[in-house]
């Protein structure tokens, strides 16, 4: 079982993608997570990459394919892959299909993680936690029982992402459409995408994977 798992920050990819590598076995691959692994490896194929970032390049296509060949070989990726990052550009896409079909797999499903902007950008910017215990709160969801003092320790102390403002949240959404304009018509051309309510509780989020993935 392969699949991408995309969704913009704050729809909870990471904790989608952890959970899937605890229950099902499977590996994570981030290019530039196995770009570092097989350089400071002095693998064949990161001595070649680490060459070429030393010379200021980047690197190609075909190294990043050669990489994710290498790891898809390796033991413990016998449980699936789930892509994360990539692939950015139809090129690669097509790179990737190849890849898995030399190995006799194939890209199962590619899971979209939706939001709803305006949804997002109200949910994140009012949420805030206790400093002391991590107790998380949000302006008008879940506002402490007593004002001022977190219901788990009794702190007074609480604390907000710097980053949790609408125009931060904005600009992400921004990029990550950006990110993914390139690949979603070409695997919605094939039927592929699978799109799961990414505002819903980690609970029906989870649910509502595994229903697409044990389908
Ligand atoms: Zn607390």
């Amino acid at each position: 079982m392969n699949i991408i798992l995309l969704g913009p920050p704050g729809a909870g990819k990471g904790t989608q993608a952890a959970r899937l590598v605890d229950e099902r076995g499977m590996v994570q691959l981030s290019t530039g997570d196995m770009l570092r692994a097989a350089v400071k490896a002095g693998t064949p194929v990161g001595l070649q990459a680490k060459a070429v970032m030393e010379a200021g390049e980047l690197v190609s296509d075909a190294i990043v394919s050669a990489l994710i060949g290498e790891r898809l070989d390796s033991t413990d990726a016998q449980g699936g892959a789930i892509f994360d990052g990539y692939p950015r550009t139809q090129a690669q896409a097509e790179a990737l299909d190849r890849l898995l079909d030399e190995r006799g797999q194939k890209l199962d499903h590619v899971i979209e993680l939706a939001v709803d902007e305006e949804a997002l950008v109200d949910r994140i910017t009012g949420r805030f936690t206790c400093a002391s215990c991590g107790e998380g709160y949000h302006d008008r969801y879940k506002q402490p029982l007593k004002a001022g003092t977190c219901d788990v320790c009794g702190s007074h102390e609480f604390k907000r992402r710097a980053d949790d403002n609408e125009e931060s949240v904005r600009t992400r959404m921004a990029e990550y459409r950006g990110k993914t304009a390139p690949i979603l018509p070409y695997y919605d051309a094939k039927g592929v995408v699978r799109r799961v309510d990414g505002m819903a509780s980690v609970e029906t989020v989870s649910k509502a994977i595994d229903e697409v993935l044990d389908a």
